[in-house]
């Protein structure tokens, strides 16, 4: 089963991460006497035990298509690979962070993966082992809470109450076929509710979830169509934020670049704001129209997440493939927002080898510290590595490693919070 360059002289000892194998009919066992390897975009190595937590509730496990695990000898002397068997891999549930990749072979038939997240696995004594952080607890996101019974009679009271609002039918195909949390909070009535509103987008992210050209892996989500009204949109918003704690968040999974329909948001949050004060309003943004930005925090913005890979140009082009706008236009849009009082939060694309480099870390620890950016949402970059990195300047030097990347942050920025997910933020001025 596994091909030696030499035989391996001892045992692991307790407590090391093992090696996991599948086979393609769903059966997966420990092969003994080996140590399991894990990939970041720097190469392949052990796993420290910090790096590794018990396999959370809602992760799931998959074995991946003609890729065979790379692992090392029980004595820590030899790397080999475990021919004839197939790599695991777990999906984490939000609020982890993943410290490595699976370390594998590909055979040459090997399939590319679609764009979903692949984190490795281990056998640990005898439990299951991932190889990731906790990084946020928040009972609002607990996959149990959503795809109740009751959704399905939910979406259809929405959609008799409001036949002629296209929003709640793009949302309904949201809520069932993506399993999109926030698009079923919006018929659930609570908590972070999604408001898509744009087609279009500025820029070309290589993992982007809602558009992928021709000839690349399939997008997971189909764009949103069409431009909601601003009667629309605030239809949804004005009855959404009637729940406690609520939050409106313009930027989905499902769609394009809000800033892009800027005018029909601002009219949207103002007609809102007429009704009710009650409840934040959000946008997940790519931060890259400073003017654009400007109108919807001026209408009445509560709080703004923006995305970004890197705060070093390089990276973050060779990443979201900007058109007519750059870097420093993201950086003039969080500015603004800080300014004007907003809650604003990184959504920082996680990649190991990448962001935990101490390179990045440190570039990102200046800027949010220059910037008094409020938080940092870690989000794992959901993409098969191996399509993804040859287009990446990976950065070179030292790589610190996800848990004392945290570390740092908290040490050397202890008021700019760390998570995953949008906090309920009500404007502060
Ligand atoms: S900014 Fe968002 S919508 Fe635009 S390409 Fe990137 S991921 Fe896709």
């Amino acid at each position: 089963m596994v091909k030696r360059r030499r035989p391996a002289k001892n045992k692991p000892s307790a407590g090391c991460a093992g090696v996991l194998c599948a086979d393609s009919e769903g059966g997966y066992w420990e092969e003994p006497g080996l140590l399991g390897l894990g990939r970041t975009a720097q190469g392949m190595r052990l796993p420290r035990r910090e790096e590794l937590s018990p396999l959370p509730d809602g992760a799931q496990l998959h074995f991946l298509p003609g890729r065979s695990p790379v692992v090392r000898s029980a004595d820590d002397a030899e790397e080999m690979v475990a021919e004839g068997c197939l790599t695991m891999a777990a999906q984490l549930p939000s609020g982890w962070t993943l410290t490595f990749m699976p370390a594998w072979e590909k055979t040459s038939d090997a399939p590319d993966l679609p764009l979903f997240g692949y984190t490795a696995v281990y056998p640990i004594d005898g439990e299951l082992y991932v190889a990731a952080c906790q990084t946020e607890d928040n009972p609002r996101w607990r996959p149990q809470r959503y795809g109740r019974g009751d959704l399905a009679e939910l979406i259809a009271k929405a959609k008799r109450r409001w036949p002629h609002n296209r929003l709640y039918e793009h949302l309904k195909k949201c809520a069932c076929e993506y399993g999109c949390y926030n698009a079923q909070n919006i018929f659930y009535g609570r908590w972070e509710g999604a408001a898509p509103t744009s087609p279009q987008c500025n820029a070309g992210c290589q993992g982007c979830i809602s558009y992928q050209p021709e000839g690349h892996q399939p997008s997971p989500q189909v764009r949103l169509k069409f431009v909601p009204s601003a009667e629309e949109i605030a239809e949804v918003g004005i009855r959404h934020l009637e729940a406690p704690q609520a939050i409106y968040s313009f930027g989905q999974g499902c769609e394009g670049e809000p800033l892009l329909q800027a005018d029909t948001i601002a009219a949207a949050i103002k007609m809102i704001r007429a009704k009710t004060p009650a409840g934040a309003i959000h946008m997940n943004t790519n931060g890259s129209r400073p003017e654009a930005a400007r109108q919807v925090i001026d209408a009445g913005l509560d709080s703004l997440r923006v995305s970004m890979i890197s705060v070093r140009e390089e990276l973050y082009n060779a990443y979201y493939r900007p058109r007519g706008y750059r870097m420093r236009d993201v950086w003039e849009t969080v500015r603004y927002a800080r300014q004007r009082g907003l809650w604003v939060s990184i959504n920082w694309l996680c990649l190991p080898g990448v962001n935990d480099s101490q390179a990045e870390t440190e570039a990102m620890l200046d800027f949010v510290r220059e910037y008094d950016v409020s938080m940092i949402q870690l989000r794992n970059l959901n993409m098969d590595p191996d399509l993804l990195l040859p287009n990446l300047p990976i950065p070179s030097g030292p790589v610190l490693g996800v848990p004392e990347m945290l570390r740092v942050f908290r040490a050397k920025a202890p008021g700019v919070r760390l998570g995953n997910h949008n906090p309920y933020k009500p404007r502060q001025i």
